[in-house]
């Protein structure tokens, strides 16, 4: 099994995405900005309706471990709130800005830390097979692979990987079904 996940959206670019997942039967986690919901709320309930994850990554991208206690708090109560209010669904992980996290901001908010250990690069590469083969020359059962919705290159990147990953026997799940597989299997290891 393996989780894609898709920081910094909604964007134009996200829509594609959603159909191409669609298409192929799997889901990803869309880690997403609250202060870009209401521009996109009818995607962010597509996303949750097709059985999508929705993660909280702040409400404006700032470099979270850098704020005091109150702007962290608000960055994400923002975003769980808006959140909630389209889709009914207050997400359980966050992924930090920038992948930086520390202990006042683990403390600081009541959300699971979702990093990642897959990075496609998606962000610095323009071309969309060098994302594909960041994707495909790293990724082992269990991976969580970074990408961006913000980015054309990226939602076209998406329609090769997806198909080649299923190729290559993977099933694409969110995070929490990753999760929950990866507990049934140490419960499994424990009891042998
Ligand atoms: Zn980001």
């Amino acid at each position: 099994m393996v989780a894609l996940t898709f920081d910094d959206g909604p964007s134009i670019y996200t829509e594609e995405i959603l159909n191409t997942l669609k298409k192929y039967n799997s889901n990803a986690t869309f880690f997403v900005l609250g202060n870009k919901i209401d521009n996109y709320n009818n995607i962010i309930i597509k996303m949750y309706e097709n059985g999508n994850e929705i993660g909280n990554h702040s409400y404006n991208h700032r470099w979270l471990t850098k704020l005091s206690t109150e702007e962290q708090k608000e960055q994400i109560n923002k975003t769980q709130e808006i959140i909630k209010k389209y889709t009914g669904y207050e997400p359980i992980y966050m992924r930090p800005t920038y992948g930086s996290i520390n202990k006042k901001l683990r403390k600081n908010i009541n959300l699971e830390v979702v990093l990642w250990n897959v990075d496609t690069k998606d962000w610095k590469y323009k071309n969309v097979n060098t994302i594909v083969n960041n994707a495909l020359t790293n990724v082992k059962d269990g991976s969580i692979i970074l990408m961006h919705d913000t980015h054309e290159r990226t939602s076209e990147a998406v329609k090769i990987l997806v198909p080649k990953l299923i190729e290559k026997g993977y099933q694409l799940v969110t995070i929490s079904e990753l999760k929950e597989v990866k507990k049934i299997r140490n419960n499994l290891n424990e009891k042998q």
